[in-house]
């Protein structure tokens, strides 16, 4: 398999318009039509993370935190993370980073960690802004050329639904028409009834790929004027974005749920609220998800897993009512999402997971009580 081949994987798996505008997606570093045998996943790209990439002979390496970011003007080998990427060229390995867009995706950062828990998903915390706008199509065509339409249509970018792609739904019919006196008809004759045996086809197509698909229908169809209709569709089911919502198999009480949380992902966990308060939903969201405090807030949920909680936003939270608020660290609440990577590209490669914490917090301490 080539690099261009994984990347496409991924990106069906993590589409990077889902991804924030700021952010930096994709392929950081490595050549699309190099060969890729071994993969090493990771959160970020540390030099342990480069060390054992390279000793592994990777040649690739798939990061949920971009290396590079913003206001990046040099990667001279003389700068800590200039020299990684020096090493990975040497060495042959290349980085893709999925970062917000895995955050969002479906099968993503977020359900990895809701999976982990042991949660049975309801919905996201938050959905896309934009649902993406869908034009339906209606198309008829004589139906020997149907085939051959539909084609061009699809390879203009209609017919694609969720995972699924050359959607289209058909029935032939009859169509007919009366030339009139001063017509001058390909088919029929002048005064009389005239049928044809037509296709109807329909499709649906994403609003922004409208003058393709329409320059596409144009070039492949037999009629000097095609037959089409095109009908704005309303937002369906709105597109999922950060973070998700959950139940967990039996209520469990605060403390025995920070618990669990620590335990499952094998990283410290710390809870803010009443320790005995009974937990039944949940909501999470991998890494620092402060910003989605006040959409929890309304969710009715129970409590929330993150990472990367404050202090003060922490104590107003509470004190408005609030869930309770589980602080499982930043790495630990994404770690899981490496395991889905994993097991996304092992039919194809061979899949490590770097283990090791790539949390920068590495000693933990607590009072003499706590031990
Ligand atoms: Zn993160």
């Amino acid at each position: 398999m080539n690099l261009a081949e994984v990347i496409e994987t991924l990106d069906r798996a993590y589409p990077p318009r889902l991804a924030e505008g700021w952010d930096s997606v994709g392929l950081v570093c490595g050549d699309p039509a190099a060969e890729v045998e071994r993969v090493v996943v990771c959160v970020d790209v540390t030099a342990d993370v480069v060390d054992a990439a390279l000793a592994r002979g990777a040649q690739l390496i798939i990061a949920h935190h971009p290396l590079l970011l913003r206001g990046v003007d040099t990667v001279a080998a003389s700068t800590p993370k200039g020299a990684l990427i020096h090493r990975l060229i040497r060495g042959g390995c290349a980085l893709f980073t999925a970062h917000t867009n895995a955050d969002r995706a479906r099968g993503g950062v977020n359900d990895a960690l809701a999976a982990a828990l042991g949660l049975t998903v309801t919905g996201p915390v938050e959905y896309l802004d934009t649902p993406l706008p869908l034009d339906r199509w209606g198309v008829m065509v004589p139906p020997a050329q149907a085939d051959e339409v539909l084609a061009a249509m699809f390879e203009a970018g209609a017919g694609e639904v969720g995972e699924y792609s050359e959607c289209a739904w058909r029935v032939d019919g009859a169509g007919q028409f009366r030339p009139g006196a001063s017509a001058d008809p390909a088919i029929g004759t002048t005064g009389e009834l005239t049928r044809v045996t037509e296709t109807r086809a329909e499709l649906v197509a994403a609003r922004s790929r409208r003058s393709e698909v329409l320059a596409a229908l144009r070039a492949a169809h037999p009629y000097e004027e095609p037959a089409h209709d095109v009908i704005e569709l309303v937002g369906g089911d709105r597109e999922w974005g950060l973070g998700r919502v959950g139940s967990v198999p039996e209520p469990i009480s605060l403390a025995a749920f920070t618990e669990h949380v620590a335990s499952v992902l094998g990283a410290p966990a710390r809870a803010a609220g009443d320790p005995d308060a009974l937990i039944r939903t949940v909501a999470v969201c991998g890494g620092a998800g402060d910003s989605l405090l006040g959409v929890v807030a309304r969710l009715g949920v129970d409590a929330y897993v993150t990472g990367d909680l404050r202090h003060h936003p922490v104590d107003e939270h509470l004190r408005a009512g609030g869930p309770a608020l589980i602080d499982a660290g930043h790495w630990g609440t994404e770690f899981p999402w490496c395991g889905a990577v994993a097991e996304l590209l092992w039919p194809f490669l061979d899949v490590a997971v770097h283990e090791p914490p790539t949390d920068p917090f590495t000693v933990r301490a607590a009072p003499e009580a706590d031990a």
